[in-house]
């Protein structure tokens, strides 16, 4: 099969859909790969390494979405890719469309076969594809939240591992799902005092056997979570209700029992934010302070780290992407129902009961 990457063109998107080394192993497999000149330079890979790895360079992107039978990406693509999208081609990458009538109506009208990174199921539950970004997410949480807690971002001059004979700053986690546990994973690893809070007592069971003393856990109602956020230097809203908005589970009212100059990271914020005072941020302009406590809502957290959050993704699209290219998409789908899971759009239909629900197409 001809398997190609554009370079990413969405807005402050330097992630790219195939690293060097998935190039590798698709050209090894007997598979053409093409790369758009240029794509890599976000997560610093050169023409010259795809070439290495047995990928031909194309000018433009043009050339790619004219050749190849597979589009690898990461960014649902914008409307010039749309444009050139076309029957029989199939595309791989993340694509959110139940909010995104216009990127639905054009894959439609386009016959493009088309394979959802973020509907894509997993043999022990829950959406392996996206899991690896909530990871990197949860993790660069700490680190945003440690740089905004210094005098300079706003923050209350508190180093969260402390020094000896100074103590260490508080966490509050909450949610203790994927972000929650890797940001947790993270200030543990620095020293900070750290609580968890969840309303899922097998999540509270996991995450309390995994850190045993090194992190509480404590229940997510009222009463803990205002307690929990008045005495924290850090808290990171990890929550996440599936299919709905995320509950605003801090107030602005709660704000001024908090201690000023602590911070607050709303990972949530993609799904609206869990912090009532939250909007979305970018990575130009990160934070903003209401009631003297500082914000942190960044909304594509792993774009700042675009090589690690390229190679994590890689490491779980790749294997759908050799099935796809050795056995064909069907007969990929037939042997692999999670896979299956993700075609959302094929030859001028909507394939997914919930986007075809959510934007009122005929199954
Ligand atoms: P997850 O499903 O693994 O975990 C969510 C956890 O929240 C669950 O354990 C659930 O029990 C818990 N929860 C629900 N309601 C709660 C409440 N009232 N109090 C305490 N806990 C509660 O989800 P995840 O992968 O960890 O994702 C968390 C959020 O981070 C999602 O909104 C996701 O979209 C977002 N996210 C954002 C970025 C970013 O760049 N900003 C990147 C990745 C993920």
């Amino acid at each position: 099969m001809r398997i190609g990457s554009p370079r990413e063109i969405k807005n402050n998107e330097f992630r790219v859909g195939l690293t060097p080394e998935s190039a590798h192993e698709l050209t090894v497999n007997g598979h053409d790969v093409v790369i758009e000149t240029g794509a890599g330079v976000g997560i610093g890979a050169s023409d010259e390494e795809y070439r290495r790895a047995g990928a031909t360079i194309a000018a433009k992107a043009e050339d790619i979405f004219a050749e190849c039978d597979m589009i690898v990406k990461v960014k649902e693509p914008q409307a010039s890719e749309r444009a050139m999208l076309r029957e029989g081609q199939i595309l791989y990458t993340y694509l959110h469309l139940a909010p995104d009538a216009e990127q639905t109506a054009d894959l439609v009208k386009s016959g493009v076969t088309a394979i959802a990174y973020e509907t894509v199921t997993g043999p022990g539950g829950g959406l392996p594809l996206l899991k690896p970004m909530s990871q990197v997410a949860g993790r660069m949480s700490i680190q945003a939240g440690a740089t905004a807690l210094e005098k300079a971002h706003g923050g209350r001059g508190v180093l969260l591992g402390g020094v000896p004979g100074v103590m260490p700053g508080k966490v509050a986690v909450i949610g203790g799902g994927v972000v929650g546990f890797n940001a947790a994973q993270m200030a543990v690893g620095l020293g900070a005092q750290v609580t968890i809070l969840d309303r899922n007592p097998e999540v509270l069971e996991t995450v309390g056997t995994h850190f045993e003393n090194r992190a509480a856990t404590r229940f997510s109602n009222k009463v803990n979570l205002h307690d929990s956020i008045c005495e924290a230097d850090l808290v990171i809203g990890a929550v996440l209700i599936p299919g709905a908005a995320a509950p605003k589970l801090v107030t602005r009212e709660m704000l001024k029992d908090m201690k000023p100059g602590a911070v607050l990271v709303d990972v949530a914020i993609d799904q609206g934010g869990c912090f009532e005072t939250s909007y979305p941020t970018t990575h130009d302009d990160p934070t903003f302070v209401v009631d003297g406590v500082v914000h942190y809502c960044v909304a594509n957290m792993p774009g700042a780290v675009a090589r690690t959050s390229t190679y994590a993704l890689n490491n779980v699209t790749l294997p759908h992407a050799l099935r796809i290219a050795e056995l064909g998409w069907k007969e990929a789908m037939r042997r692999d129902p999670h896979l299956a899971a993700g075609l959302n759009v094929h030859a001028g239909r909507v394939t997914y009961a919930a986007v075809a629900e959510e934007l009122g197409y005929d199954l």
